[in-house]
């Protein structure tokens, strides 16, 4: 080849897949840099909207990629039409640095096209009560604070299952999942809360208010038995037992006649 482009965000950080996908940028750089030594003859273009290298040496490897002849253009796509005689790709694009429209004809041009969830991540989710986020991405319990731990008690998740990232952070993230289930199971035995929901079946109207209020996915509804508790899962914040609206949860020893009777007592 003669004339390749590169063409960055290609379905990501638009209107429907909003998210970087993190690593493009830099494989961009890396396959640009690999194909000018395999190619020193060949025009290598870059089109990028932003360079996104900010993971440590990644910018010096940016600036070795443009001090390799490497053309970056600062800009969008604007079309791509296939020329019907040489059966190249003709780009045009807007070059937001210099100002003026492009055009190349080019005869390879690679996409950067968005990371997306595997396709068992839907799966996975519902086999093991997880929550999604709006990019169909598993969503930690914490961004800050817990990234690796979930809503259900004993799952980790790590890497691109959470969201598009590079190995290097996948590695720690996995080494830091790997920690937690170590710290859960090197004792030899596994806590469980004794303090937890528990549903009054008679009362219950399936009306699940009270799975949608948990926020460890612990209650589900379940057809012809009402709600039912996840007893592992469960950690008892009581949350569910304040939306029911026929007082048909309890939380275990703290049961409204337990409580009444433990007043009764300190004012007796
Ligand atoms: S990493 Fe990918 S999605 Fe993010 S700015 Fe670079 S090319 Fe675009
Ligand atoms: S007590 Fe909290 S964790 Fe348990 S089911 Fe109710 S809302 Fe969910
Ligand atoms: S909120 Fe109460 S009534 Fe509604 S499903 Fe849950 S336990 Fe049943």
């Amino acid at each position: 080849p003669k004339e390749i482009v590169f063409i960055q965000c290609v379905g990501s950080r638009d209107t429907e897949r909003p998210y970087c996908s993190g690593v493009c940028c830099m494989l961009s750089l890396k396959n640009g840099k690999l194909l000018k030594q395999e190619f020193p003859e060949a025009n290598i273009t870059i089109c990028y909207i932003d360079m996104r290298t900010n993971e440590k040496g990644f910018e010096e490897y940016y600036q070795q990629a443009k001090n390799s002849d490497i053309r970056m253009i600062r800009g969008k796509v604007g079309e791509i039409t296939e020329d019907p005689e040489t059966k190249n790709v003709n780009i045009r694009v807007y070059s937001s640095l210099t100002d003026e429209i492009i055009k190349i004809s080019a005869d390879l041009v690679i996409l950067s096209t968005a990371a997306l969830p595997s396709k068992g991540t839907e799966q996975i989710a519902k086999v093991l009560n997880l929550d999604v986020d709006t990019n169909g991405f598993l969503t930690e319990a914490h961004f800050g604070l817990m990234p690796q731990e979930t809503n259900t008690k004993g799952i980790f998740i790590a890497g691109f299952a959470q969201g598009p990232k590079n190995i290097a952070y996948s590695v720690s993230q996995a080494r830091a999942a790997a920690s937690k289930v170590a710290e859960l199971t090197a004792p030899g035995k596994i806590d469980i809360e004794l303090i937890i929901a528990e549903v009054y079946k008679e009362l219950c109207i399936s009306c699940k208010r009270c799975e949608k209020a948990c926020p460890k996915n612990a209650i589900k509804v379940v057809h012809d038995e009402g709600a039912v508790v996840d007893e592992i899962n469960c950690d008892g914040c009581g949350i569910c037992v304040t939306c029911c609206p026929t007082q048909a949860i309890d939380i275990r020893y703290y049961r409204d006649y337990q409580l009444f009777t433990e007043i009764d007592g300190i004012l007796g």
